[in-house]
This record gives C-alpha cells, structure tokens and sequence, in this order.
C-alpha cells in the first residue's frame, strides 16, 4: 500500500522511537550517577566476578524486577538450591553491579528478568539491558546460564525483556542450560511455570554440578537476636529508616522532609481529601487527593502514583494466631553474609513487619507449601503438606480456588493446630515483601501541580467457593476506602467494612490521613502538539490517566486565552466504558469539560449492564464510529488505551485492526502490522494493568 498520512507519520514515530532509546540512555546515565551507594558488597566493588570470587560462592542468581515478582521468585530459586544443595549461592539484583566481567564469573548463573511496558526490561537492569544488548559475539564464551522470564500474554511485547536478553546472551557465545523458561501472568499460571521450569532445572543441575540432593533443610541468611528494650531506632514500620526518630536526617529545620523519593523511601503525603465516586451492592470507587507539597516531587500528568500500604488488623491478627507469635517481641538481624541486605528497616518488632513489610494475603505459592514441610507441626500435617505441594491439581483445588492466603491454607491443613514450629526467620525470608500499588495519576500537573489524584476500585468480593468465608479484599483499596471514610468523619465501627487499619501508622507518623508515596514516570504522555488529534480509549478505572489529559487541555487552552493566543486544539475523542450509569465515573465533570474545549473534545460512552439492553463494550463504540476513528488515525491521531489488560486492550487492539484494515483496504495481517508500528513509534500507548 502506498504511502500516505498514517504511513508517514508511522515512520516519522520511528525517528522519534530511535530519540526515545537514546533519551533511556541518558536516563540510565542519570540513574548509575545515583545509585553508587546501593552497593551490597563489604569490598565496596561493583565488578560481579569479584564479588561472587571474593565470596566463595558457588552459584549465581540475578534478577531484574520492577514490581518485586521476580525478585520474589529469584530468591525462593536461591533459597531451594542452598536447601536442597548447601550451595553458596549470591542471589542479586542487577542494579546494584557491573557486568564488564561477567564472562569472568566461574559460576553457573541464573537470571530472573520481568517485563515492563513495552517489552522494556525494568527500570533499574537499564544499565545490564545495555551491556549484554552490546556484547560481541563471542565475548561471553565462558557464561552458562538459565533463564526464566515474567510476563504477560496478554501484552503485545510478551516477555520482551527476557526474550531479548537470550537473544543477545546467545548472540553473545554464552551457553544456556536447560530451557527457558516463560511466567505468564496473563494466563494467571506464573507460579506453575516457575514450578516446571525450576524443576526441570534443578534436574539439570544436579547433574552437571554432581549434587546430591538432600532433604529441604532451611539456612537462615540472617543472625536473628531478640531485644529487650524499644528506643528510637527500633523501627514500628516506618517505611524506611529516614523516618525514623533516630534518624536525623529525616526532616530539614523547616520540617520539610528530605528527599528524593521513590522506592527507596516514600514520601509522607497527606491526603486532602477523599470522596467515594460511586457505591453500589459490591463495588465502591474511592477518589482520593494527596498533597506532594514541600516534597520536591514533579510529576507530569500520565505518570504514576506508588501507594505504600500496610495490612490490615484482622489479616495481621490472622497470621500472628496461626504462628503463634507474639506482635511485640522486638528482633534485629544481622546478614551472615556480605552479599545479602536486610530488606526492612531493623531492628524492628514482629508485629511491625507482619503489618507493614510482609505480603501476607495474596494467593500461596505450591513452592512455599513445599519450604513448610520441613516445618509441620506432626507427621499427618507433613504428610498432607508435602502431598499437595507436589499436586499442582490437587492444590488449585483445595488451596488457589479457595482464595486460601497462608493463614488461611495452614489453619485449614492443620484445622487449627497452631505451626509454632515455624521460627521466624523463615516467615521473615519467605514470604514475599509487602510492594507498593501503582496508580495511573487522574489529576494533570499543569492544572494542579502540587496534588496528585488517585481513582480506585476497591477490590472486594465473596470467596466464591466458601460464601461463608471472609470476602476477598485487596489490601491497598480497602486501606482507602478505610481512609476516605474517616476522613469524611463515618464512624467506622458502625459500617460493615470487611477489614480495618491503624491509620495512625507507625509512632503517628501517618496521623490526620497520611500515605508514604512516591511518584514512577511513565512514558504515558500527550502529543506536544495540541493541535494533534487524540484517541483516548479508558473503560472503568481505565478514565484515570484520561482526565489528566483532559484537565491538561483544559488549563493549556485557558492560559493560552489568557496570554492572547488563539491556538486550535486537534479532535481529543473520549471512549469510555461503565457497567451503567450509576458507576459512570467523574460523571459531572465531563460536560464542564466539553464546554470549556471549545467542541474538540467529545466522549463515547458505553454501558455494558443497562438493565434491558444488550452488553455494549469500548471496543463496539470504536467500531460504532469506524470512520471517525479511521480518518483521526489517517491524520495522525495518538492513540491511548488505559485499564484491564486482559479482555479490554486485545478487544480494542482487534478492533483497531479491523477499522485499518477496512479503511485502507488492506490484509488483516498488514494492518496488525501497522498498528505494531505505531506502539513501537509511542503514537500508540498502552497503560493496562
Ligand atoms: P491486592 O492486595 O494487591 O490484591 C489484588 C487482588 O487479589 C484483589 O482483587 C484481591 O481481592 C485479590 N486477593 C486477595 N487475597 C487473595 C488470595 N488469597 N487469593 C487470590 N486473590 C486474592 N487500579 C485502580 O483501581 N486504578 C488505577 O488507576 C490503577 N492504575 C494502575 C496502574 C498501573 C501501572 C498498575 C500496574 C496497576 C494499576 N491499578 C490501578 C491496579 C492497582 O495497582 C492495584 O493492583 C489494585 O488497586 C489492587 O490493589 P490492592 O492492594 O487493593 O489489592
């Protein structure tokens, strides 16, 4: 097909990919200037071969992770080989060291990489990303290495980190050993796959090291102590040291705390208020404003906020009985090992960390069941643990459709009997870290440059299969719906909410409605043009980024007004998508917004649960206005998709597809081509989750 509009502007959208490489570069600069103290090594060196040398270790475990799965996953591989093996094994994360001399690494290694984005590897492996993408053939002869990458199907760039790091390590003459191995998300099967890639790895290994397997047998990292006395260096659950009283750097003399912020350490943002978008039978939205002034933080609209949660009082309560622990035993811990950091603040108490540090609710791993056999309280709980750890059917069945969090799966195996045979360095080395929840930011810098709006969906629902049960809650939600409910002064103890918090936090820290935050960039961004035509497609929660956009336009042409300049606005084109039209989300303010944009801007509704009507989706409205959408595309429009990447984002993609294909007479292979062209050249995003 010749070349018109759209193709122009596709290869034009190559240019600007190849800018947007090399400004990830710059970026990566950026980044390796700050990160010179995260160093883990006593030596102080950052070259991997000396480190794992220097430390006699005998196994190499890397990963690169922007959420905390794969690190997740990364150590319990580290934890089964030291257990199963007695190997020395250095588990690290890729930012914190050079690799000019891994080719030099005497050691077998495995590499754990998660994908972000657009096939991207995470943000802190830009640094590895860029040495082995420019490793010359032959240059890393001597490396054996597995690898197992994280993903999700439902993405265009499947696994595109770990796809391209065994291209270039292949490319590169280094050996791989065994399979490897793909998590996918999207098909919810990401623990399974690790079980079977690592089983068929561990195989592997045990034969090509000589190992003898024996008997899982836990080796703590840590020197665990017991203390006496709370002082002001024993952390509560402040999410990072800077926040604690002994901390004297924590505040300048004017009380403003110091920055940066971001995963490292939060800021403590108050929030300034919350409102509840809508409430039906089983479903709440909660809207709430946090204050980033005095922070120093800039966010651009499109980016995303970092919730940092804590757990709520029945789940910590839960987990406290089931162990039998006592909350306020006070510990510290001390590495046994140069290479391994404490990943919280100590010294600390038991019940600080269970509230505040450990991931306690979520789904339980089969490999997790597996580490407790070791650990059960009498040989009939042994003898069932150790049955469903190695029966993936069996434990979907009796543990993963139940909803079962590890409280719930260890009362139900023991029916009741309490695992008080479970020290605390394991629960403390084993079940996955307490991550912080992104939010794409519903507010626009321009319009308020200091608050930073959240729109979010309490997740909440019956257990299905036990309707009995306790419902299912998402801890993050919950936390804010908590928040926006004190805030607006209900009294809490007179609602039914499923879980309740300490919204004090920690030594007050978090009184009068406060959150640690902090701020991620996204590559979620406007045209620079204004004059450039915008498709915005957002079912649901899926509007949030969406009226950033808008609020932008809406402030940019106002002050263009004000400074006498008569600029004209490209078509901005709205779908959005509610179950009806009680859960139409910012309903109010759309037409505002309308009149204020002059006509370019216009919004599509669909409603896929009117009573009596038949189930309209995004992706039908798209097709409703085919040749609208065709000629915006045909004239350059960006195209923006926000909210559930599993239906929503390939149901929009294929309808997209087809509204090409027809308008340009053209295969529908050709026109999935062109639509890859236009996300690899950023004029198509995608912010879906
Ligand atoms: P979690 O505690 O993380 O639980 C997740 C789910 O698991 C919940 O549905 C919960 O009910 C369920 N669950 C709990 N226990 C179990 C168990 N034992 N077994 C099985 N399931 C269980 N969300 C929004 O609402 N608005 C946004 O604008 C938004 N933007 C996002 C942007 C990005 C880039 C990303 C990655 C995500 C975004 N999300 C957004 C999703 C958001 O980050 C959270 O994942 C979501 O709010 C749930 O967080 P939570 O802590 O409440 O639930």
């Amino acid at each position: 097909f010749g070349i018109d509009n759209t193709d122009f502007t596709v290869l034009a959208g190559l240019v600007l990919a190849v800018l947007l490489y090399v400004k990830r570069n710059s970026i990566k600069e950026l980044l390796m200037s700050d990160d010179g103290d995260i160093t883990a090594v006593s030596s102080g060196t950052r070259d991997i071969a000396q480190v794992v040398t220097e430390n006699n270790k005998n196994y190499l475990v890397l990963y690169a992770s922007q959420t905390g799965t794969a690190e997740d996953y990364a150590k319990k591989f580290s934890k089964e080989l030291v257990a199963k093996f007695n190997l020395n094994v250095m588990c690290a994360d890729v930012e914190n060291y050079d690799f000019e001399s891994l080719n030099d690494v005497p050691v077998i290694v495995s590499v754990f990489i998660s994908t972000y984005g657009e096939g991207d590897f995470p943000d802190g492996a830009i640094q590895f990303e860029d040495f082995i993408c420019n490793a010359e053939a032959g240059s890393l002869s001597n490396l054996r290495y597995n690898l197992f990458g994280l993903g999700n199907s439902t993405y265009e760039f499947f696994n595109g980190a770990g796809k391209k790091a065994e291209k270039h390590l292949s490319a590169a003459g280094a050996t791989r050993l065994g399979k490897f191995g793909e998590a996918d998300d999207g098909a919810g099967t990401t623990d399974e796959d690790y079980m079977a890639w690592k089983d068929s790895i561990l195989e592997l290994l045990k034969d090509e090291l000589h190992l003898d397997e024996q008997e899982a047998k836990f080796t703590s990292q840590f020197q665990y102590s017991v203390l006496e006395e709370i002082n002001d260096s024993v952390s509560l659950g402040e999410p990072s040291p800077h926040y604690l009283p002994s901390h004297e750097l924590s505040c300048n003399a004017d009380g403003i705390q110091l920055g940066p912020f971001d995963l490292s350490q939060p800021f403590i943002a108050p929030i300034v208020k919350s409102r509840e978008l809508f409430s039906s039978n089983d479903r709440n939205c909660i809207h709430t404003e946090f204050d980033l002034s005095g922070s120093n933080i800039k966010y651009s609209t499109g980016d995303h906020l970092a919730i940092w949660p804590s757990n709520s009082l029945e789940k910590v309560e839960q987990f406290l009985s089931i162990f039998n622990l006592d909350a306020e035993t006070i510990f510290d811990l001390k590495p046994l090992d140069p290479t391994v950091e404490v990943p919280f603040p100590t010294p600390t108490t038991v019940g600080a960390v269970i509230k505040h540090y450990l991931e306690i609710t979520g789904p339980v791993s089969r490999q997790l069941f597996s580490s407790l056999v070791q650990f059960a309280p009498n040989s009939d709980i042994k003898d069932k643990l150790a049955l469903l750890s190695k029966d993936k059917d069996q434990f979907a069945v009796e543990i993963t459709s139940k909803y079962f969090n590890i409280a719930d799966a260890l009362h139900y195996l023991s029916d009741g009997v309490k695992w008080d045979t479970v020290p605390m360095q394991f629960l403390l080395e084993s079940i996955p870290q307490m991550t912080p929840r992104y939010y794409s930011i519903s507010s626009s810098s321009l319009s308020e440059k200091q608050t930073v709006h959240v729109t979010s969906i309490v997740e909440n629902f019956p257990n299905p299969e036990l309707p009995d049960a306790a419902p299912v809650v998402g801890v993050t939600t919950n936390l804010l719906r908590n928040i926006q409910l004190a805030q607006n002064n209900v009294n809490i103890a007179e609602t039914n909410l499923p879980v309740h918090y300490d919204l004090n936090g920690p030594r007050n820290l978090l009184a009068k409605h406060k959150l640690p935050v902090h701020v991620r960039r996204s590559n979620f961004r406007l045209p620079s043009n204004p004059s450039t035509p915008v498709i915005m497609i957002g079912p649901g929660t899926g509007i949030a980024p969406f009226r950033g956009f808008i609020r932008e336009r809406v402030t940019f042409l106002e002050l263009q007004k004000k400074g006498g300049n008569n600029v004209s606005l490209g078509k901005h084109l709205l779908f959005y998508g509610s179950r009806n039209t009680d859960d139409f989300l910012y309903q109010d303010e759309w037409p505002e917004y309308a009149k204020k944009l002059d006509g370019s801007f216009e919004m599509v509704v669909a409603h896929s649960r009117l009573p009596n009507s038949k189930k309209v989706y995004v992706q039908d409205k798209l097709i409703d206005c085919e040749d609208q959408v065709f000629e915006m595309i045909n004239n350059g429009a960006f195209i923006y998709v926000c909210g559930d990447a599993k239906g929503m984002a390939k149901g929009v993609s294929t309808a997209l597809v087809g509204i090409l294909s027809r308008g340009k007479s053209i295969s529908t292979d050709e026109a999935t081509e062109l639509i890859k062209m236009l996300k690899t050249s950023g004029r198509y995003q995608e912010d879906v989750w």
